[in-house]
């Protein structure tokens, strides 16, 4: 079974192609990491696997839905961040939440304590987000990705700018999500070992183009090449 299914997607701006020809399967209850290098066209495959943008040819199946054909599918089924959350500072994180929870739809207000607890924030909700570390935004964004308790998470180079300490927090909540929650977790990093630690299975992008998706099993054990290509990243 897959659960994302791009098939053939091309997206130019102008003359230049940043995603090119690209067919991608992603089975359910994997964490999957999109990997490559910066302006590898990483953004652009995620803005077109949401939705957010339309390809030139080519489209993109979500649970067998075509994402061009049901723009509301991505809101609905699918909790994502796509650039570095960005919040109300000077409202507290539950408020945040809370401003956010009427577009997702019924039920999501409810969910806001156990989120907070889920990403680690509980006891730091109604501190103001300007007061919180850069690794508390991003599992706030988490939770308010959460709030529809979509079974599918998209998420933009998630770990930009986290220090050590925040990496390891938010590996450990992304693996649980995956592992504990059964969720599928689709994320993008130019970060090699960031991969090797988070996700189940990797695609790795140059240029617009997938030039290798395998598991992280035979990445760390395969062939030398392909080593050696992907360190290059
Ligand atoms: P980064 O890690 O630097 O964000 P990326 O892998 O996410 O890079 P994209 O942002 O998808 O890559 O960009 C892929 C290519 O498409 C780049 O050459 C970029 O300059 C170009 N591009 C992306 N968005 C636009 C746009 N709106 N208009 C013109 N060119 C764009």
């Amino acid at each position: 079974m897959t659960l994302i299914d791009a098939q053939g997607l091309t997206k130019r701006f102008g003359a230049r192609i940043a995603v090119d020809a690209v067919d991608l399967a992603v089975r359910p209850g994997v964490c999957f990491g999109f990997l490559g290098p910066n302006g590898a066209g990483k953004t652009t495959m995620i803005r077109l696997l949401l939705g957010l943008a339309r390809p030139d040819t080519g489209r993109v199946l979500i649970g067998g839905h075509d994402v061009a054909q049901r723009p509301s599918l991505a809101l609905s089924s699918v909790g994502a961040i796509v650039e570095e959350p960005r919040f109300h500072p000077h409202l507290t994180g539950v408020e945040n939440l809370r401003v956010h929870a009427p577009l997702v739809g019924d039920g999501a207000a409810a969910r806001i304590p156990s989120l907070l607890e889920r990403v680690g924030l509980h006891g730091r909700g109604d501190e103001k987000v300007k007061g919180y570390s850069m690794g508390m935004r991003q599992r706030l964004g988490v939770a308010r990705a959460l709030l529809g308790d979509p079974q599918l998470l998209v998420l933009d180079e998630p770990t930009n700018g986290l220090d050590a300490e925040g990496m390891a927090e938010f590996r450990t909540l992304i693996r649980s999500m995956v592992e504990e929650e059964g969720r599928t977790v689709f994320l993008s990093s130019h970060l090699l070992d960031e991969m090797q630690k988070l996700c189940d299975e990797v695609a790795i992008v140059e240029q617009g183009r997938i030039i290798t998706q395998t598991t992280v099993r035979e990445l760390l054990h395969g062939a030398t090449g392909t080593r050696t290509l992907i360190l290059d990243c």
